[in-house]
């Protein structure tokens, strides 16, 4: 090889050996970019506590964490139990209030501590990892987190009677106590039967005398009971509902399947329920006969780091209820981190 030709190729390596420096330096921000892309996203998927249920409870939860600088994210599929009911009452401060009135305020109010993330969804999975949990979401993301909250509420199971489902929360409704001020003295039904007819019976007779009972089948009441009702002139019906007619969800009257009908313009009806998301019975949480979430009085259930507050828990349905559940769910969960982590 010449000398030229050896000059040319020394020149060439050295060339290479010079360009692949500089591309090395040129691809590093590219590297560098990817991995912190990778550790932000990750960053973003990863929290200390993920709330799942963003009414009343959940939110209330949410704030006692997120003043507690806790990074949160509350996922939430907008179907609480009282959407449809106009007016909310019983509750210090919003005793008229639309209920997704108050629900919007609490929501603005969480959403101000910079370390609560809000998404509008439905959590479909939920599993135990090495270092906590993993929550997956109908979009397809997935997200992991210390601990958990389910403030999931419930789901009300509706009895098969034309015009029910229309009316509930509206003139069908579920507690004396939220809303039985407002037709005190109205032509009222109830619709039950047996001890637990009886015992409502009872309850709503201190908010009207206009009372009625729809036993949807044979009375079940004993001797003493129905003697009892015909005292307090509460008549007891044994037919079986065709419907309810109704206006815009104002009962108009009681419609019964072998002809014949009954005015009424509000009826107590207890329905059965079932819980509103399945993850906390798939992560081994204990239910109790009644079909409640089994908490201790810090809203901790038995399966460590997973927590449960609001309707899913108690049959003391109220909102006051549901935020005080939260707010206690919230701190206990934050001292527990604490006493982790000191
Ligand atoms: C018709 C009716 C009228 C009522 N009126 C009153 C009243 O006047 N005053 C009063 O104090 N109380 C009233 N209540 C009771 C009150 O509404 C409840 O106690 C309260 O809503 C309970 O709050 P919560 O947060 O536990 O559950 P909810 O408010 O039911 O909220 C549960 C939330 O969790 C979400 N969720 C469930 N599963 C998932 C999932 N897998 N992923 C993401 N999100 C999920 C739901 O979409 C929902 O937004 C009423 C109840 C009913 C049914």
């Amino acid at each position: 090889m010449s000398l030229v030709e050896e000059l040319i190729i020394s020149s060439r390596r050295e060339f290479i050996k010079q360009s692949g420096v500089i591309l090395g330096i040129l691809a590093l921000p590219s590297l560098l970019r990817n991995f912190l892309n990778q550790n932000v996203m990750e960053d973003q998927r990863k929290f200390d506590v993920i709330i799942i249920g963003g009414s009343y409870s959940g939110l209330a939860a949410g704030m006692a964490l997120g003043r507690a600088l806790r990074k949160v994210l509350i996922i939430d599929s907008n179907l609480p139990c009282n959407r449809q009911t106009p007016f909310s009452h019983n509750f210090l401060t919003h005793d008229g209030s639309k209920p997704n009135e108050i629900a919007a305020l609490a929501k603005q109010q969480v959403e101000s501590y910079s370390s609560v993330k809000f998404i509008h969804g439905l959590a479909t999975n939920g599993a135990k990892t090495e270092k906590g949990f993993e929550i997956g979401t109908d979009s397809g993301k997935t997200f992991i987190a210390k601990k958990l909250v389910f403030a999931t509420g419930i789901k009300d199971v509706f009895p098969s009677i034309e015009g029910f489902a229309a009316c509930w929360g509206i003139s069908v409704l579920h507690c004396p106590y939220c809303h039985g001020y407002e037709v005190r003295n109205e032509a009222t039904g109830i619709l039950g039967n047996g001890d637990s007819g009886f015992e409502l019976a009872m309850l709503i007779s201190n908010w009207t005398n206009e009372l009625s009972v729809f036993t949807n089948e044979k009375s079940a009441f004993t001797l003493e009971q129905t003697n009892k009702l015909k005292e307090h002139n509460i008549i007891v019906f044994e037919n079986k509902i065709e419907k309810i007619d109704h206006s815009e969800g104002k009962i108009q009257q009681i419609v019964f399947k072998e002809g014949g009908e009954f005015p009424i313009s509000v009826l107590y009806a207890p329905v059965p329920f079932v819980q509103h998301c399945t993850i906390p019975g798939v992560l081994g949480c204990e239910m109790n006969d009644a079909g409640y979430i089994n908490t201790d009085s810090f809203q901790k259930t038995n399966i460590a780091g997973v927590y449960a507050c609001g309707d899913n828990t108690t049959r003391i349905r109220t909102i006051a209820n549901a935020v005080s559940m939260g707010t206690t769910a919230g701190m206990m969960l934050n001292k527990e981190i604490v006493l982790e982590e000191f």
